[in-house]
C-alpha cells in the first residue's frame, strides 16, 4: 500500500466529513505561518533523525519497529477527529472498533467469555490485572518467575502486596517446584506466568501451573505482553510450529495481558488485558458525573483504570485487524517469519568458532556471545560490549542489544565458563520483524567478523 496516498486519502475523508457540519471561521490564535512551519518543520526532521534504523534489517537489537502502514493511516485518520475511548460519548466509532478488536484477541486467546479493553501499555494492562488481583485476594501475595518483566515486582509496590520472586530453570521458565512450595505456605493469591519474557522469549509452563490453581486455590495470570500473538504459532506445521500445550492453557487462565504496540504492528500506546470471568468489572465500578450517558452497557470507562484512552489506537488496531487478522494465516506469517529467522541464526551460532548460543530461542528472540580467551564471564562481558558498540559506529553498521546474565545463569547454561565476575553482558537480537527473515546470513557474516579475535 502507497502510505502517500492513503494519509492524503485520510486527511481527505476527514475534510469531506467535517465539511458536512457546515462552515466556521478557524480562530487566527491558532493560525501558523507557512513559512515559520517550514522552518520549525526543518528544524524537527532533522533533530528525528537522531535515530536507530529499527525499520531495517540491519537492526536487529531491542523490540523495536515502526507501526505497518494501516496502523498508521488509521491512527491518523482517527487522531483528526480525536475520540476519547474513556467513554461512549467521548467517540462512539472508535469505543466499538475497540470492543471489535478485544473481541478478536479474546478468540485469539481461546477464551469463552471476557471482559477487556485496550490499555496504554503492557504495564497499565499487567496494573490492572494485578488490582484485581488484590481485590480477589485480599492479603495475599503475588508470585512471578526472577525471570519476568520488573513491572510486577513494581506494582506489586504500588498495589501494597507482597512480591515474590520465583527462581527459573537453566532455559530462565519458572521452577514449578519451587512455586508450588511458596504456594503451600498459603501466602500466594495469584500466580503471573510468562508467556515470553522479554529478555529472551522464555514460555512458562502455563499448561502444567493449571492443576495449581485449583489445588491452591490462587488466580493465574499470563503475562504474554510480548510473547502474546505467538499463540497463532501454537502447534503450526513448519519449523516455526511451537508446542502448543503452553499457549493452549493459557484459555485456562484467569486474564491475560498482551501488547499490540510489540508483536501486533501497532505504534506505542497499545496493551490490552483481558479477563476470563466478565464479573470482575465490579471492581472497577464508580460514579464520574461528567460522563457516561449514553449507553446502559459497562463503558470502557467503567473496566479502564485509566481514564482517557486514545481512540485512535483502537481504530489503528482494527483497521490492521482487517487486513492482518490475527489468525495462523493473517498476522501468524509475520510472527512465523521472525521465528525462522531466530531458527536459523541459532543453528549458524551453534556452528560458529567464534560466536556461541546462549541458549536455544523459544520464540524470536536469540541470545549470543562472543568466544572468548580465557573463557571467563569478565571477558565475555567486555567483548559483548565492544562488538554491541563498534557495530554500530563501523561502515555497514549493525544494531544488537546486550542483556545482563548473572554468573549463575550464565554458568547454568555454560559451565565451562570461569565465573570471574558476577555476571556478564551477552549480545541479544529480537527479530521481530519478517524481512530479518532473508537477512540471517549477512546479519550472522557481520556479527562473525566482529567477534573475531583482533
Ligand atoms: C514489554 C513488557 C511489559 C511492559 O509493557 P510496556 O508496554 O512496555 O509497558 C511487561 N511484560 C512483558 C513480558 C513485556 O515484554
Amino acid at each position: 500500500m502507497d502510505l502517500q496516498h492513503w494519509l492524503r486519502e485520510a486527511a481527505r475523508s476527514h475534510e469531506e466529513w467535517a465539511a458536512g457540519f457546515g462552515p466556521y471561521e478557524p480562530h487566527p490564535a491558532l493560525a501558523v505561518d507557512d513559512t515559520a512551519f517550514a522552518e520549525a518543520f526543518g528544524e524537527f526532521t532533522e533533530r528525528l533523525k537522531d535515530n536507530y534504523p529499527f525499520f531495517h534489517p540491519r537492526y536487529a537489537g531491542q523490540m523495536l519497529k515502526p507501526p505497518h502502514p494501516a496502523a498508521v493511516v488509521g491512527y491518523t485518520a482517527a487522531m483528526l477527529i480525536n475520540p476519547n475511548n474513556h467513554a461512549l460519548d467521548g467517540g462512539p466509532a472508535t469505543a466499538a472498533m475497540e470492543r471489535e478488536v478485544v473481541g478478536r484477541l479474546a478468540a485469539m486467546f481461546g477464551y469463552g467469555t471476557h471482559l477487556g479493553h485496550l490499555t496504554t501499555s503492557g504495564t497499565i494492562a499487567n496494573l490492572e490485572a494485578l488490582f484485581v488481583a488484590r481485590e480477589l485476594h485480599p492479603g495475599r501475595g503475588v508470585a512471578y518467575s526472577a525471570e519476568a518483566h520488573y513491572t510486577h515486582g513494581r506494582m506489586c509496590g504500588v498495589l501494597g502486596v507482597q512480591g515474590h520472586a520465583v527462581p527459573v530453570d537453566a532455559r530462565g521458565r519458572m521452577d514449578l517446584t519451587a512455586l508450588e512450595e511458596l504456594l503451600r505456605t498459603g501466602r500466594i493469591g495469584t500466580v503471573v506466568l510468562t508467556a515470553g519474557t522479554t529478555g529472551l522469549g522464555a514460555v512458562d509452563p502455563v499448561h502444567e501451573a493449571l492443576e495449581l490453581r485449583e489445588r491452591y486455590g490462587v488466580r493465574l495470570h499470563v503475562d504474554a505482553a510480548y510473547g502474546g500473538f505467538f499463540t497463532l504459532l501454537a502447534g503450526a506445521d513448519g519449523a516455526e510450529g511451537l508446542p502448543a500445550a503452553p499457549w493452549r492453557a493459557i484459555a485456562g487462565c484467569d486474564s491475560v495481558v498482551v501488547d499490540p504496540h510489540k508483536h501486533g504492528l501497532q505504534p506505542y500506546g497499545c496493551g490490552a488485558v483481558l479477563f476470563a470471568d466478565p464479573e470482575v468489572g465490579r471492581f472497577y465500578l464508580h460514579d464520574s458525573p461528567y460522563t457516561y450517558f449514553t449507553s446502559a452497557e459497562l463503558h470502557l470507562g467503567e473496566i479502564s483504570l485509566e481514564c482517557s484512552r486514545p481512540g485512535a489506537a483502537a481504530a489503528a488496531l482494527w483497521l490492521t485487524f482487517e487486513l492482518l487478522p490475527p489468525t495462523p494465516d493473517g498476522l501468524g506469517r509475520v510472527l512465523g517469519a521472525g521465528r525462522r529467522a531466530a531458527l536459523r541464526w541459532a543453528s549458524l551460532i551453534e556452528s560458529s568458532a567464534v560466536l556461541e548460543l546462549y541458549q536455544p530461542p523459544e520464540l524470536d528472540i536469540v541470545g549470543y556471545f562472543p568466544v572468548t580467551e580465557p573463557a571467563a564471564l569478565s571477558a565475555v562481558d567486555t567483548a559483548s560490549e565492544r562488538i554491541l558498540r563498534q557495530g554500530m559506529t563501523e561502515d555497514d553498521p549493525v544494531y544488537v542489544s546486550t542483556l545482563r546474565a548473572s554468573a549463575a545463569a550464565f554458568t547454568a547454561r555454560h559451565p565451562k565458563v570461569a565465573a570471574d565476575a558476577d555476571g556478564a553482558r551477552v549480545l541479544r537480537s529480537v527479530l521481530m520483524k519478517p524481512e530479518s527473515e532473508h537477512r540471517v546470513a549477512e546479519l550472522h557474516a557481520r556479527l562473525e567478523r566482529l567477534a573475531a579475535p583482533h
